[in-house]
């Protein structure tokens, strides 16, 4: 009954070679939470030895392409399964997530479109917390970030108790500092913060720009909400040529562990 987070991967938009797009997998008991659906989420999936048969639930933070584009893909992979008995996952998003997720679908294979449509749906309100019980004993909270007009992002919370025990894991997605965070984050277990930025290599981009975060406001924020630990993700290319000087930046505002996840790293909370 343990709660397991797997990291897929940690970059950014542009993948490294050592690390495809952010995505994180969340198991607690039989429930299997996918967040984030970037263009190799099938291989990143295989790469850890899961089947997207084992997928209970799939949570897009946001539209833009390095978090939805393994969409399209992952629906194929349901569609060439040919299994009438296989349950598909819930899908979980905004309203204008979905739309895009929509449009992508009818764009890449909108011709063999079959089971796809059968997929539970959550929508979420874009622009107020919100909670969804998924399970008896693990809720999700979600809250609005600051990202951008055209892809609003909702942060996810999970929360666990009874069996599993009290825990909570927080994912930012992309985001820029903002109040929300604090109530994301509070307490939790392991918070995923995104560090897009470095106020280190760029000073000047110190409190966050073009809706992204630096590794120095993901410390503070990991410090003010008394998170556990800190995982470093959404993560430039070439600072990942350079990923000690993010943990260090992260490490001199939060006295907890900080971390940059290599693919394929579980985490047992
Ligand atoms: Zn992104
Ligand atoms: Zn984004």
């Amino acid at each position: 009954m343990s709660v397991e987070v797997i990291f897929l991967g940690v970059s950014a938009a542009l993948p490294h070679r050592d690390t495809a797009n952010a995505a994180y997998l969340v198991r607690i008991g039989n429930e299997r939470i996918l967040i984030d659906c970037g263009p190799c989420i099938l291989q990143q999936l295989d790469s850890v030895n899961v089947s997207p048969a084992e997928l209970t639930h799939v949570f897009f933070t946001h539209r833009h392409g390095d978090h939805t584009l393994g969409y399209p893909m992952l629906m194929l992979w349901y569609e060439l399964q040919e299994n009438p008995n296989l349950a598909l996952p819930t899908l979980i998003a905004s309203a204008q997530t979905f739309a895009a997720l929509d449009t992508l679908m009818d764009t890449a294979f909108g011709n063999v479109e079959g089971v796809t449509a059968s997929a539970p749906r959550i929508v979420l309100p874009q622009d107020a917390p919100a909670e969804v019980q998924i399970h008896p004993h693990i809720r999700l909270r979600t809250f609005p970030m600051q990202h951008s007009d055209f892809a609003p992002v909702l942060g996810v919370r999970i929360e666990t108790r009874g069996p599993f025990g009290e825990h909570a894991i927080a994912f930012t997605g992309d985001t820029l500092p903002n109040p929300n965070i604090g109530v994301l984050a509070q307490e939790a277990d392991l918070l995923v913060h995104e560090a897009t930025l470095s106020a280190t290599l760029e000073p000047q981009y110190a409190e966050g720009a073009y809706g992204h975060s630096t590794a120095q406001v993901a410390g503070r924020n990991a410090r003010a909400a008394h998170a556990r630990r800190l995982a470093l993700t959404h993560i430039e290319a070439a600072t990942l040529e350079q990923r000690q000087i993010l943990i260090e930046e992260a490490q001199r505002e939060f006295e907890g562990q900080v971390f940059i996840p290599v693919p394929g790293l579980r985490l047992v909370l």
